[in-house]
């Protein structure tokens, strides 16, 4: 416990608040947490350290004090009357997805409830002829895809974690398939959501899953990326894709950084319909090929996807192949059977774990820039340089088909000054991607540590706009405090 709160204050967290349902000092009173098991029932409510640790932390570094008891409601009634209890008492509300996030999203920085919504894991509308589906909050993306495996249709946003599909559209994120199939925010149709103090919204309207609309203000793109600081996502409708045809994955290796980095822009140029273009760093192979058991050169590296017709893929082939090999590509791999794909892409699903495994016992920090594709050389080059002379231990690997990369950077927790290097380094990365027109965060989110650089993206009045719209949601900032703003 002691290093927890020793990191958390390298890290700068929010110090505790008191609040009129606590008993004392970081406890909830008795009665509060009778009322809520009122609501719940007394199997899904639980005070148990156990359970209040590990609802206290997602995957990143962020550490700060558990909420005080955790609830499991099992449907959309028992959510709204249990905001309405905490929101009459002045308690915080935290909702927990799978708690893969990676900025400290859903870190008790003020104690209070913890809504961990995943016994609510219905899919409870596939609509095969419009492409949409309905899926409540404990539906994990894998999930979802071994549901439509026989209907000829996927979902394909997928973050390296089975992480659940309304955590993903509370963070906004994205995946490798990005680059062809877009995000989060291209990708969600409708939401329901409960308001901090219990009402139910439709953001699209109930039940409605139409393509486009030209109807009012975008309420559901204000949710999606609003990561539980607005209210509690209870169901989401979905968009969902034809299965392609055929699919075929390819690595290459490259002399330099700056070559995959050519080939990646020259390929996006020449509108080659690219499913996914990933980059790793020497390093970041280095540690695939021991954890995953892969025997691929030690280079920098590209992984590509296309999907398509076969007539089509021979195609898109050749092109890549040409551009590629025109920039010094050697090594080509070609998988086109479907256990040998996945066993490439599971090598690179797992990039996260293969770094930690290089130094046991150290926590991972990742950064998450993303810049416009033309900048997205001269970032990468330079961030390669500072890595060296940094002296951490790190790897890098993006989306560069978005012009988004993670610099995976690893420190021991029991060393401050490893940390704040760390942070440091974070933070003058997202500065140097602001300058480059980019963002801070493509897809993992404000959280806990990015506050300070989104002033930053967004300038005054863009933080003042979200305030107001924080204040008029959540007039009494109960919703998941300390994160984003
Ligand atoms: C190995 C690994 C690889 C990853 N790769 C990627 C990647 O490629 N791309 C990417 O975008 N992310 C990635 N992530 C980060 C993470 O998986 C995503 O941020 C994911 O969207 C989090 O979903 P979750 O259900 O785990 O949310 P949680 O971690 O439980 O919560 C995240 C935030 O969303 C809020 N929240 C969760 N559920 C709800 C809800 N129902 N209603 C309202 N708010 C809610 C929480 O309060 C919190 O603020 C990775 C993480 C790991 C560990």
């Amino acid at each position: 416990m002691a290093s927890l709160l020793r990191a958390a204050a390298t890290w700068g967290l929010f110090p505790w608040r008191g609040y009129c349902s606590r008993g004392t000092q970081g406890e909830l009173s008795k009665g509060f947490v009778e009322a809520l098991k009122a609501v719940v029932g007394s199997p899904h409510t639980s005070t148990a350290a156990a359970d209040r640790e590990q609802h206290g932390h997602d995957e990143s570094m962020h550490r700060c004090q558990p909420p005080g008891v955790v609830v499991w409601p099992q449907n959309v009634e028992q959510v709204s009357r249990l905001a309405a209890l905490c929101y009459s008492q002045g308690v915080p509300i935290i909702p927990f997805g799978t708690g893969t996030g990676l900025e400290g999203g859903v870190c008790a920085v003020q104690g209070g409830v913890c809504m961990n919504l995943t016994h609510m894991d219905r899919i409870l509308k596939l609509n095969v002829e419009d492409f949409s589906v309905v899926v409540e909050p404990g539906v994990t993306r894998k999930t979802l895809n071994t549901y439509l495996r026989d209907s000829g249709l996927w979902f394909p946003v997928d973050p390296g974690a089975d992480a659940s599909l309304c955590g993903m559209a509370a963070t906004a994120a994205s995946g490798t398939n990005a680059v062809r199939y877009g995000t989060m925010r291209d990708n969600v149709l409708n939401l329901e959501v409960v308001l901090p103090g219990g009402r139910l919204l439709h953001t699209a309207g109930p039940g409605r899953h139409f393509r486009k609309s030209a109807a009012g203000y975008n309420l559901t793109g204000l949710f999606v990326g609003s990561e539980g600081t607005l209210g509690l996502i209870t169901a989401a409708t979905l968009r969902l894709h034809p299965a392609p045809e055929a699919t075929v994955a390819a690595t290459c290796a490259f002399p330099s950084v700056q070559a995959a980095m050519d080939t990646t822009v020259h390929i996006l140029q020449a509108a080659v319909p690219l499913a996914r273009i990933e980059f790793l760093d020497e390093v970041m192979m280095d540690a695939c090929n021991r954890y995953g058991r892969l025997t691929c050169s030690v280079a920098p590296t590209l992984f590509l996807e296309f999907h398509g017709s076969e007539r089509a893929l021979a195609e898109q082939i050749e092109r890549a192949e040409e551009i590629s090999q025109h920039n010094g590509a050697s090594h080509f791999f070609w998988a086109k059977e479907a256990e040998e794909r996945s066993r490439l892409w599971a090598a690179r699903h797992n990039a996260w774990y293969a770094t930690l495994a290089l130094r046991p016992g150290c926590k991972g920090y990742s950064t998450d820039v993303c810049v416009p594709i033309s900048r997205l050389p001269e970032i990468l080059v330079q961030t390669k340089e500072d890595l060296k002379a940094s002296g951490l231990t790190g790897t890098i690997v993006g989306h560069v088909g978005d012009g988004n990369f993670h610099c995976i950077l690893l420190a021991d927790p029991e060393d401050a000054e490893e940390l704040r290097r760390v942070k440091a380094f974070g933070e003058h990365l997202g500065r140097r991607a602001l300058a480059l027109h980019g963002t801070c965060t493509g897809e993992h989110g404000i959280g806990l540590g990015k506050r300070q650089l989104l002033q930053e993206e967004v300038g005054a009045v863009g933080i003042e706009i979200m305030r107001q719209l924080k204040a008029m949601l959540d007039p009494r900032g109960l919703m998941n405090p300390g994160k984003v703003l």
